[in-house]
């Protein structure tokens, strides 16, 4: 069994080579993208991270794959119809770091409302300790709306009752029970903007969820709100959210993902890749003006990064792989 992972540190590295006893493995530092395939390419399994880009070019590159397994819990990076109509069998890692993701979330929100990142800067970078233009506002008794309450959502929620946040929430598929035993209830979308000082994103990128924040529900959001996305950034239409802020409407954003992640990146992808349509080009370029706004924190996809957390996605990862060469695959994508 030839096995390829890709996009690796080299702690990682070790990691693997020291846990990991289950046939000929190949490490890789790259990403694996369309643009940049290995020469070898017999490997039966491979395991990518997200900023890899798993197209049905990349698929057909690799002509005796026989399961993708990524190390992360979102896997809209990956075309997984593609991949299944090729027999590929596709794996993740679910729940890895649910505390981990939520409390960077809260971290953002923190930051947000407190201005830390500014008055950080304040000291360290000019070398001032004024608290002009520093000032915050409170979290403690108002509402926070927690869109998606699966593993990572429920999370969040018990920060914010620690912090002495009402909560309210939106879930395609309400968990009723959760509800009763955590205190807190479902309402519309609608109501959820309408009625949330905080909004934080927890539900999966699907087709149902693309642009699930938008130019015409974005109008309905509170007032002076603060919008955290921890999720993936197109859940949210771009051009949406910079208008919400530019209103001000939204009194700031705190977005560990981008929509047009990839390119805004690597803006060089621009240039040397596929040319992307005027749509694509279009985010990429709201995206540079959303980082520069004041009131909008971005970080780099980095709210699964603890090391406790990468421990346990190559822990999974290991036995996601373990588990498909004996015949009993475990944690494969959900059929949608
Ligand atoms: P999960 O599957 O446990 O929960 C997702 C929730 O979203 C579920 O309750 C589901 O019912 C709900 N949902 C599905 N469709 C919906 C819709 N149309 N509208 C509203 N809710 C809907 O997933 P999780 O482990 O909590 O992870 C959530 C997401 O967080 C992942 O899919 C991933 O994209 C993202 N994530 C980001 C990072 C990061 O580093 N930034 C790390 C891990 C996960």
């Amino acid at each position: 069994m030839s096995i390829a992972f890709f996009e690796l540190e080299g702690w990682e590295k070790e990691h693997i080579l020291k846990n990991f006893d289950l046939g000929t493995v190949h490490l890789f530092s790259d990403k694996l993208t369309p643009d940049n395939l290995p020469e070898r390419r017999d490997f039966e399994v491979i395991s990518v991270f997200v900023d890899s880009r798993i197209t049905p070019e990349v698929i057909e590159a690799f002509p005796n794959l026989k399961l993708i397994t990524t190390r992360s819990t979102g896997y809209d990076h990956l075309d997984v119809s593609a991949a299944r109509s090729r027999g590929v069998e596709v794996a993740y890692v679910p729940g890895y770091g649910d505390n981990t993701v939520a409390e960077f979330t809260f971290g953002l929100l923190l930051s947000l409302t407190r201005k830390i990142h500014d008055s950080i800067s304040r000291v360290k970078e000019q070398g001032k300790f004024t608290t002009s233009g520093l000032r915050g506002v409170d979290i403690k008794g108002k509402t926070i709306g927690v869109i998606g309450t699966g593993r990572i959502g429920r999370e969040a929620i018990s920060i914010a009752q620690g912090f002495g946040l009402s909560v309210i929430a939106y879930d395609a598929f309400p968990d009723l029970k959760l509800a009763g035993e955590k205190n807190f209830r479902y309402v519309t979308l609608d109501d959820l903007l309408a009625s949330s000082d905080f909004i934080t994103i927890h539900c999966p990128l699907l087709d149902s969820t693309r642009h699930l924040l938008n130019k015409e529900n974005m109008t309905k959001i509170k007032s002076g709100a603060y919008l955290v996305n921890t999720a993936r950034g197109p859940i949210i239409e771009t051009a949406a959210l910079l208008e919400a802020l530019r209103s001000g409407r939204l009194a700031g954003a705190g977005l560990d993902v981008l929509e047009e992640e990839g390119d805004t990146k690597d803006e060089s992808n621009l240039l040397t890749g596929d040319h992307p349509n005027p749509e694509s080009l279009k985010v990429v370029l709201a995206n540079d003006l959303l980082i520069k706004m004041p009131n909008v924190l971005v970080t780099p996809h980095n709210a699964f990064n603890t090391e406790e957390a990468l421990v346990r996605i190559l822990t999974t990862t290991i036995q996601n792989i373990s588990h498909f060469l004996s015949g009993q695959p475990e944690n494969l994508v959900p059929k949608s």
